[in-house]
């Protein structure tokens, strides 16, 4: 007999639910989220069910209660680069817009898996970035004053107080000894699946249409105006469209007939065999370049750099592991022990001042996020938050102001490259 089809889910996770499908073998779970048949027309099209999507969506129900929305993605939700990070999560960065903003979001990430009834695995462990050059040390300590002006919570640690903190850690490394740190206490991971699934949830319950396989393949305008998108499953019209595809925003902002400032890069991470637990923080190490964290099953998480050439490849490449690792493994002598078990890339959409994009365009009523290049993940509520404020008023609220294009004809960078060397 063929299993009944599960219809969505629309109660409440809670303990209550576990222990009632206990007792009845887990038979009544339903689905987290519908996948509807496309309308003809919706209010409000939102392309791309990454997280920044799914947030905007979320927050426009939640904060201005407009739920007659479509988030188109062409593959499967959280499929793009909010499933390929490394989950890095905190918020001291140098530029007041930046640390706004991803203050904002990390005070959401706090309490979104109550806020979404899902748990998204919030853990902040604490998060470390190494000085290992006298340069660093200047930009960190510049960084920890300017984040005490902004009420960011940062400080600048010893070495002893490393060593301390984090047994594994060599601070007397033959080239890059290290100097010192830049420590956020509550900075940490979150599991990236679940915020890309924990939204989703929430947009499907609040009737929003999630439309999976779906690619947009054109946008229509008249008058100026956005019509609507032609999309591998028919065309959908639209009142108001927001382009949230991160690698790709260049091809739809060419779809709509304007150029975005962005570059397209791969950037990739890898993981190695699972180990018993040794490392409770997150590190950054960006003199070396690489980066790492221990996930749940044990995984030691490592980040590495970006292609030096613009492409659209989804996937890891050897020099990539062997030059991020072989930096890693001089500060983190354990490493060298460690078999890597897998490799990937996402593609990543780089600015000149690498910071974010979150604006009207040329196009009414078209309205783009992107940007976030290496560091999104971190971002995800607040950019949904500030999204959805620009995309319900059409104008930005506080959050979003200054991330607008003009700043790139006006020449007000936010310039975080140089603050931070990376982003991550
Ligand atoms: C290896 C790696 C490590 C990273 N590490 C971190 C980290 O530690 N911390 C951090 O904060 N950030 C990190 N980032 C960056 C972060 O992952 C991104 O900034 C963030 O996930 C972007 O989210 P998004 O929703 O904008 O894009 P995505 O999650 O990429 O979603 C965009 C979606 O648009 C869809 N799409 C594209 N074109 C179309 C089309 N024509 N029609 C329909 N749908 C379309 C795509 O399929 C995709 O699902 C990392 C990124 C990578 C690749």
């Amino acid at each position: 007999m063929p299993a009944p089809k599960p219809s969505t889910f629309t109660g409440r996770y809670s303990v209550f639910a576990i222990a009632r499908e206990a007792m009845r073998l887990h038979t009544g779970w339903k689905r987290a989220w519908a996948s509807p048949e496309p309308r003809k027309k919706y209010q409000i099209v939102i392309v791309g069910a990454g997280g920044h999507g799914l947030a905007t969506a979320y927050y426009l129900g939640r904060n201005f209660g407009i739920t007659d929305i479509a988030v188109i993605e062409k593959g499967w939700l959280g499929g793009g680069n909010t499933g390929r990070n490394t989950t890095i999560i905190r918020s001291n960065y140098l530029q007041d817009p930046s640390a706004a903003i991803y203050n904002k979001a990390l005070q959401l990430y706090e309490n979104l898996s109550q806020d979404l009834n899902y748990n998204i695995m919030f853990s902040p462990r604490g998060l470390l970035m190494l000085a290992q050059t006298e340069h660093e040390v200047r930009g960190y300590k510049r960084t920890a004053y300017a984040n005490q002006l902004q009420g960011v919570a940062t400080e600048w640690i010893s070495p002893k107080r490393i060593k301390d903190m984090l047994p594994i850690i060599n601070i007397e490394g033959p080239r890059y000894p290290v100097l010192g740190g830049l420590y956020q206490e509550r900075g940490g991971t979150a599991r990236h699946d679940a915020v890309a699934w924990g939204y989703a949830r929430a947009c499907s319950a609040m009737g929003m249409h999630i439309i999976q396989n779906c690619e947009v393949t054109g946008i229509e305008t008249a008058n100026g105006q956005v019509a609507a998108v032609n999309t591998a499953r028919g065309r959908i019209e639209c009142d108001k469209l927001a382009l949230v595809v991160a690698g790709h925003s260049s091809v739809l902002a060419e779809m709509a007939g304007f150029r975005l400032p962005i570059e397209s890069l791969a950037l990739q991470a890898l993981v190695s065999e699972p180990i018993k637990p040794c490392c409770d923080l997150v590190i950054m190490a960006n003199t070396v370049h690489g980066y790492l964290s221990q996930s749940d099953k044990g995984e030691m998480v490592i980040g590495g750099g970006t292609d030096g050439f613009n492409n659209y490849t989804q996937r890891g490449s050897w020099h990539h592991v062997e030059e991020t690792v072989r930096a890693l493994v001089e500060t983190f002598p354990m490493l060298s022990r460690l078999k890597m078990l897998r490799q990937w890339g996402g593609i990543v959409d780089m600015t000149g001042d690498r910071s974010p994009i979150l604006s009207a365009t040329p196009v009414g009523n078209i309205f783009v996020n992107c940007g976030w290049g290496t560091g999104g993940f971190k971002a995800i509520p607040g950019s949904g938050w500030a999204m959805a404020e620009l995309i319900a008023k059409g104008q930005p609220g506080p959050l979003a102001a200054e991330f607008g294009l003009n700043r790139f004809a006006e020449g007000r960078f936010i310039d975080e490259s140089v603050a931070a060397g990376v982003a991550h």
